[in-house]
């Protein structure tokens, strides 16, 4: 099999570095990439399972390639991912012109499979694997100024919403040393920034390493400018952890922490494994150790069994923190998640409205954190040219605000270029270069 691949990706970051992964694999065998469904011999959609909508849109689109098939029967369809983990043999079913169904840990095996004669009945490949790391496989890189790397795979964790864990399986880490590897290879290649996946990233632990030893490794990459994570989790937030994020210079002044609740009886009810008042200690000693830290969250309102009270508390702490940014959710039950079975104790209607008063509150929190860098120097990483208009350019503070500034002689993308804020527009900041 040569030819040509399509991979169509649904869900997270580590979804997108996954689909990097299997691109890296068909190329390496002669493949090659295409964006146009109807040219291609082989069509992967990589899909998630984290809520009903996203399954949703997914089952639309793997059927609408349903008309490929007819039009070149020797097109194969392969479902991969989250979806394909949850639903396995049932996909088929509904959706009989597709030929592979691939779970997260078995993307050798569908490599494999193409390079072979197409099976004659849809192949079901969902054994989970808890030793796959991919380790040895390149990822295709997925930008020339920011990497996403997914050091760790899989979740210990039993959050009582959550199906990943049922579908990434346990938690296993790859060897620091294909890490530093990754990361030297992404900025040989001229990547400024690299972005470390997991769902629980700083729970990341070898034989010889854990997440603070990795980052100090990482900070050593000569060439490489900022160093960023997601998602860490608060139980694994130690000193030992935080100190390291300070004292590597690289690492950016900015933690995506998700808190979920603010009331200690919905985080026993989350299985969440730390309590309030911990949260805000966390809160407190990154702040100490880390100037100018930004603060982000995800945020789930109208848990089963959450009272008014309850909610107030998530208020109080939004409050408390004065978070820069947050995704914000309305509980979604999932089948196979541990609270699926209580099914829910909100209306509809109740939990938008919960879920519009926090937004209100975090977008007034949001736009006054904003306006409070006006006047402050920061260093930019420039991504891109601005969409709306090509004499400006758009970066990031080390702190994750975007920034626009006019074009200048020397700037580009992965250009690290001292800026000074000006103003906000919407929620985007503007600045000036300063050129040394
Ligand atoms: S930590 Fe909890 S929310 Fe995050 S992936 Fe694991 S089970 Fe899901």
């Amino acid at each position: 099999m040569s030819g040509k691949y399509f991979l169509a990706t649904f869900g997270c970051q580590m979804n997108v570095y996954d689909s990097n992964l299997i691109g890296g694999m068909l190329e390496k065998k002669g493949m090659q990439a295409t964006g146009e469904a109807g040219e291609a011999d082989v069509l992967i959609v990589n899909t998630c399972s984290i809520r009903g909508g996203a399954e949703d849109r997914a089952y639309a689109r793997i059927a609408a390639m349903r008309h490929y098939k007819r039009r070149n029967p020797d097109v194969r369809i392969a479902v991969i991912g989250c979806m394909a983990q949850n639903h396995g043999e049932k996909i088929p079913v509904e959706l009989d012109h597709v030929d592979y169904v691939v779970g997260p840990d078995n993307y050798r095996e569908l490599e494999e499979m193409i390079f072979k004669d197409r099976p004659k009945t849809p192949a079901i490949l969902t054994e989970q694997n808890a030793f796959e790391n991919y380790d040895g496989i390149m990822a295709k890189l997925d930008s020339a100024v920011t990497c996403h790397i997914t050091i760790m795979r899989g979740c210990n964790k039993r959050c009582t919403y959550c199906i990943v864990p049922t579908v990434r399986g346990v938690e296993r880490s790859r060897e620091a040393s294909s890490i530093v590897e990754e990361v030297e290879r992404a900025v040989s290649e001229g990547v400024k920034e690299v972005c470390l996946l997991g769902q629980t990233v700083n729970s990341y632990r070898t034989e010889g390493d854990d997440f603070a030893s990795l980052l100090r490794k990482l900070n050593r990459i000569d060439g490489l400018k900022r160093i960023r994570f997601t998602s860490p989790h608060p139980r694994h937030f130690d000193s030992n952890a935080i100190r390291a994020m300070a004292e590597s210079e690289k690492v950016c002044n900015h933690v995506h922490i998700p808190v979920q609740s603010g009331s200690n009886a919905m985080l026993k009810k989350m299985r969440r494994q730390y309590t309030r008042e911990r949260f805000l200690e966390i809160v407190r000693e990154l702040r100490a150790e880390i100037p100018n830290v930004g603060l982000t969250t995800d945020i789930i309102t109208g848990f089963v069994g959450e009272s008014e009270a309850d909610y107030l508390e998530t208020l109080s702490l939004v409050e408390e923190v004065g978070f820069d940014s947050a995704f914000m959710f309305q509980y979604s039950p999932r089948e196979g998640t541990p609270a699926f079975a209580e099914g829910e104790t909100l209306t509809a209607a109740e939990k938008q409205e919960r879920h519009e008063r926090l937004v209100q509150l975090q977008m007034g929190i949001t736009e006054r954190n904003l306006d409070a860098m006006a006047g402050r120097v920061e260093e930019i990483l420039i991504e891109n040219r601005s969409s709306r208009d090509r004499n400006e350019w758009i970066g990031k503070t080390g702190c994750c605000k975007k920034v626009i500034v006019p074009d200048a002689p020397g700037l580009g993308k992965g250009s690290l270029v001292s800026a000074r804020i000006l103003t906000r527009s919407g929620l985007v900041l503007r600045g000036e270069s300063i050129i040394a």
